[in-house]
């Protein structure tokens, strides 16, 4: 389809591997706009080595991405109280609600149609989880949530292709602090 014609969606990038399959499904129907809206990665540090690999692949790939500023004081007042509950817990899904919230926000801003996430390529992440909670997000903003599961259809083996043929950096531990920490528990 010429570009002219499709509609625009907003992509939130949680990081540059799980962009990669994500975007490939989507180009076909939508022009893709990327949003790396991730003020949860710690350390600063961190969060620019993703970043950097978010623009290679935005660059190799072909599709304008949006880089706001980095807020990590904003994330740690949304997941006060949550700070020590495990991976896949309450953190998390506020975690979830507030990168969504900030890409629907973007979108309406925009005025982009759709709005969606790579956050569901994930196998560690729930993705009923983080559709619903798009859904809600959608209502909020008054913007469409695209609710593709990345998962489905091996999407997450594909990004593991791409990945490799990139040669992308691929983190070893979720992105905020606590996560970085259970990690190093574990080794
Ligand atoms: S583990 Fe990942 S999803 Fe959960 S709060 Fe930390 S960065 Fe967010």
């Amino acid at each position: 389809m010429n570009n002219n014609k499709k509609p625009k969606v907003l992509l939130h990038i949680c990081c540059a591997p799980d962009s990669t399959a994500s975007f490939e499904r989507l180009k076909a129907k939508y022009v893709v706009i990327g949003f790396f809206h991730n003020p949860n990665i710690h350390p600063e540090k961190e969060y620019q080595k993703r970043l950097k690999e978010a623009q290679k692949v935005a660059g190799i790939m072909g599709f304008e991405l949006l880089t706001p500023p980095y807020c990590p004081e904003e994330w740690q007042r949304e997941v006060k109280g949550c700070e020590h509950e495990p991976e896949r817990g309450r953190r998390c899904e506020l975690c979830f609600r507030f990168n969504l919230r900030a890409a629907a926000c973007k979108a309406q801003e925009l005025g982009i149609s759709y709005f969606t996430s790579t956050l569901s390529i994930s196998p560690h992440k729930d993705s009923d989880l983080i559709l619903s909670i798009g859904d809600g997000v959608a209502k909020e903003f008054e913007v469409q949530f695209l609710r593709e599961n990345f998962k489905k259809k091996e999407g997450f083996k594909r990004s593991l292709e791409i990945a490799k043929e990139l040669d992308l950096y691929r983190q070893n531990y979720c992105g905020c602090l606590y996560s970085q920490k259970d990690k190093d528990l574990e080794t």
